[in-house]
């Protein structure tokens, strides 16, 4: 156990027994200015090393991350109470955008020439990083989260100022570490602490990309506003399901409590409500409670992938998947399984099946971000797609029918920023697609190409002659053409 002496510390617990881990010190804003100012000053030879410069340091960063795999597998786990196999995913995903930005790069902050509308002149434009990025992140993918957005300010040529999330800061903090072991430049920096330091970040940066909730997303929005400093916000959901009668039920149900359940239900592409058109509602339901009675729940650290579904990582979001549930069931809604936290220590919520739900339940139009399974039988694809438009949110999605194309064909009038045709929660794996959130759910995207690096850089206009004559017909003097 770390513990240090500083009294603004914040106090990092395992959810698996609730044992204090660590005691991390709250970066003060002054500090964070500090931070900012050495980031800024080490900015310039990063952006000078070149693409090619860039990339070697992220490839001996990336094989830094796989050479410690275990040992931030086994951190991960105990700072947020995860099942070793969603826990496992998070630096080999982290690794594999590194490496997308390693081949992408180039393509897409090369010069770029235009054709010129006037014979006589030549155009280019540049793509040059914002000096400092500030990446503030949640606690759900304590590894992967900053990662899916550092590597591309990196390569860009930006230094960066991270702040992870004041519950899970320990693997992220180890990640940093890493950078610095490999003997990388300075440009990579991280403050610990809550709200006050991310709001220091967001006053110290050129950009910022915040994922979180939207509440603070909104609050990021508004400093960023008055900073008049651009800001990518990848925000919550409640990613709809919609299940056609003719979808292959039991791939539907299997899907449908793993992309509840996965992490706990705490995930940002999570699925939160469940549509099921009437002939199939009742097989559907009978499979899913019949999968989601199977979970094991609880924590492998000590005996790998022998859990299905981990612990929920704070005491505060566990309160919130039980007033859900709670309130439901105060309205109407039955619990088929699970339904409660589980006895004994640590902050565990029993994987849940819960149906009669209805629009206006929070567990139907609320993050839930817990393993809550929330089926809703509807008369057909037009009540199913109405009621998955009607949100305010609009991250990700699924459509599952036995015709692809009239899969596809709906999938396109669902409101949101990805979305499946007979999958779930995938997307964000196959980096060539943009992942980035509809209405509340956000502004911007990562990934998908050329915007998921330019987002970190200025356009710089260039216009060059090819020929200078003594005056242009368009200076002094004003007057009629010469003819
Ligand atoms: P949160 O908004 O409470 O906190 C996110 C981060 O913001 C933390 O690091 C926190 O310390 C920091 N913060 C708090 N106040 C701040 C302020 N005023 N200025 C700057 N930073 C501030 O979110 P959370 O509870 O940590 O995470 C859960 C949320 O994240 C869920 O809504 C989930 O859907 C969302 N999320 C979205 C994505 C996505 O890609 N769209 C991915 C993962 C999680």
């Amino acid at each position: 156990m770390t513990t240090l002496e500083s009294p603004a510390v914040d106090v990092v617990r395992n959810p698996a027994d609730g044992t204090e881990l660590a005691q991390v010190p709250r970066t003060s804003p002054d500090e964070v200015a500090a931070l900012a100012a050495r980031l800024r000053a080490a900015q310039p030879a990063w952006e000078a090393l070149g693409v090619e410069g860039r990339a070697e340091w992220l490839a001996r960063w990336r094989d830094w991350l796989t050479e410690h795999q275990a040992q931030l597998i086994d951190l991960v786990q105990q700072e947020t109470g995860k099942a070793f196999g969603d826990a496992a995913s998070e630096p080999a995903y982290g690794g594999m955008v590194v490496q997308y930005w390693i081949d992408h790069a180039a393509e897409h902050l090369a010069d770029e020439h235009p054709a010129s509308t006037i014979p006589t002149q030549r155009l280019i434009i540049q793509h040059r990083p914002f000096p400092l990025v500030g990446v503030i992140t949640p606690w759900n993918w304590p590894i992967t989260m900053p990662l899916l957005d550092i590597p591309a300010a990196l390569m860009a040529g930006s230094a960066v100022l991270s702040k992870p999330s004041e519950l899970t800061p320990l693997s992220w903090g180890e990640a940093v570490r890493g950078w610095q072991e490999i003997g990388a430049p300075d440009v990579l920096g991280i403050a610990t602490g809550g709200g006050e330091t991310g709001a220091a970040v967001v006053d110290q940066v050129d950009m910022v990309q915040f994922t979180g909730s939207v509440r603070t997303g909104r609050a990021v929005a508004v400093r960023a506003a008055e900073r008049l400093i651009p800001c990518g916000l990848e925000l919550g959901g409640k990613d709809p399901m919609i299940v056609l009668a003719d979808a292959d039920l039991e791939r539907a149900a299997n899907a449908a409590v793993w992309g509840s359940c996965v992490n706990a239900g705490q995930g940002c592409s999570a699925v939160e409500r469940i549509y099921v058109e009437a002939p199939a509602y009742d097989e559907f339901v009978r499979r899913a409670v019949e999968v989601t009675e199977s979970l094991r729940l609880g924590t492998d650290r000590t005996a790998p992938l022998t859990v299905d579904v981990g612990a929920m990582s704070s005491e505060a979001q566990l309160r919130i998947v039980e007033r859900h549930v709670a309130d439901a069931v105060a309205a109407g809604a039955r619990v088929l399984v699970g339904g409660s936290r589980a006895e004994g220590p640590g902050w565990y919520y029993r994987p849940t099946v819960i149906v009669d739900v209805t629009p206006d339940m929070d567990v139907m139009s609320e993050e839930t971000f817990g393993p809550v399974v929330a089926i809703q039988r509807v008369a057909d694809v037009d009540e199913a797609l109405r009621l998955s438009n009607e949100s305010a949110f609009g991250l990700c999605g699924s459509v599952w029918t036995g015709d692809r194309e009239r899969g596809i064909a709906l999938a396109s009038q669902v409101e949101v920023g990805a979305i499946c045709v007979n999958d779930a929660c995938v997307t964000n794996f196959q980096l060539d697609l943009p992942s980035g959130g509809w209405k509340d759910s956000g502004i911007g995207a990562r990934f998908g190409g050329a915007g998921g690096i330019r987002k970190y850089t200025r356009a710089r206009a260039v216009l060059s002659t090819l020929a200078e004559p003594a005056t242009e017909p368009h200076w002094y003097p004003f007057g009629p053409p010469a003819s």
